[in-house]
């Protein structure tokens, strides 16, 4: 008999509401694991917290491709850890293995045809880096750069990025400055954050939304106007960045964060002048989703792995400890606690 602690969706925070960690709980019980024909008995290492997950703590999510989550049922998403048992040919025991529906539980037993195995040396032991720079995150800025943001070298562009010290803007700006961007400006919600962008990152600069005013700071730091804006939040920061976005420019609509907790359709609905910037400048502003990339996700990790290991691309995480802490750790990144990629660390 296993020891499992897992976590179950205890309340909805309501459309308009904020999550909290009481929305979730954790349970303790004892299971025997019996697999079945093609199943594996995996042992949790890493699990992700993600933006998107707020949408799955509603009944209806507003997007097709995503499920709610059900009251009183296991949470899952993005997870990371070691097959201990097989009855599947294909996975065998003490290999890798990661999934996007991991269910939030200490030890699973998992269909293999939802787990793909991991190489660990593609990221170089850090096996945390599976959810972030070298996961799905690290994906997103780099086809979201290369889909929809129109870089090309040597024509002097400045790139701004909102909720740039997060696990997608940090990796999308650090791309943006690799592909050939002259400037590269951070925007995220802290000093301590707009710090690391620029000495750790090599951003050129970084902007703190929640001190001053983020015009001024737009029209100091991107002197020639914004060409390229990868934008992760929405709401008064993007309004504030297209305003000052180039003629033919382009938007990457990465994420709607600032917007996540309200009852709106998404992409939520534009302020008309933000409509009237766009259109009069001829800004496009396409919807940018990772998993319709499907064909270009093992290309896109042999690049960033690459990358990572090279050292041209630094890697920022968060790391929370125990699978009791799922629910504070979703919560502390919706409000920003995390500089880089959050996962929370639940087996050694
Ligand atoms: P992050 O690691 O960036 O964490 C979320 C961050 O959002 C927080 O750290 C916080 O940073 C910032 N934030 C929270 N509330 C606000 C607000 N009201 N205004 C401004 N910033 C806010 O998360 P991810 O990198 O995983 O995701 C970033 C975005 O990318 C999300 O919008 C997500 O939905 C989207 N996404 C889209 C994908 C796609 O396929 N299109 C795939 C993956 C993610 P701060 O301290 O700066 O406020």
């Amino acid at each position: 008999m296993l020891n499992v602690k897992r976590v179950v969706l205890r309340s909805r925070p309501g459309k308009d509401g904020l999550p909290v960690p009481e929305n979730f709980r954790v349970e303790e019980l004892m299971k025997s694991p019996e697999l079945k024909e093609g199943q594996v008995l995996v042992r949790t290492l890493f699990l992700s917290v993600d933006p998107y997950m707020r949408c799955r703590m509603n009944d209806d999510t507003g997007a097709d491709y995503l499920l709610p989550w059900r009251l009183g049922e296991v949470v899952d998403g993005g997870g990371v850890g070691v097959v201990e048992a097989s009855k599947n040919q294909a996975l065998s025991v003490g290999i890798t293995v990661t999934s996007f529906s991991w269910p939030w539980q200490t030890y699973n037993v998992m269909d293999g045809s939802l787990l793909q195995e991991v190489d660990p040396e593609m990221v170089d032991g850090h096996l945390s880096h599976v959810l972030g720079a070298v996961g799905m995150p690290g994906l997103t800025a780099l086809l979201g750069v290369r889909e929809k943001g129109h870089v090309t070298p040597g024509s002097h562009q400045t790139m701004v990025i909102s909720g740039a010290a997060g696990a997608c803007g940090s990796i999308a700006g650090q791309i943006g400055r690799l592909d050939g961007c002259e400037r590269v400006v951070g925007i995220c919600g802290s000093e301590q954050k707009c710090q690391a962008l620029v000495t750790e990152l090599g951003f050129t600069a970084g902007i703190n939304y929640k001190k001053g005013d983020i015009s001024s700071a737009l029209r100091e730091h991107c002197p020639a106007g914004i060409d390229i804006y990868f934008d992760n939040v929405g709401g008064p920061i993007s309004d504030a960045v297209i305003s000052q976005m180039n003629p033919g420019g382009h938007v990457i609509l990465c994420g709607q964060i600032s917007q996540y907790n309200k009852d709106v359709p998404y992409p939520p609905p534009l302020s008309e002048d933000t409509q009237k910037a766009l259109c009069h400048k001829n800004i496009t502003r396409e919807r940018f989703v990772v998993l319709n990339y499907i064909e270009k996700h093992a290309e896109g990790l042999v690049q960033l792995s690459r990358w990572v290991k090279t050292g041209q691309i630094k890697v920022l995480e968060t790391v929370v400890n125990g699978i009791e802490n799922m629910g504070e750790a979703f919560c502390s990144m919706m409000t920003g606690g995390n500089i880089g990629k959050q996962v929370v660390k639940i087996t050694d």
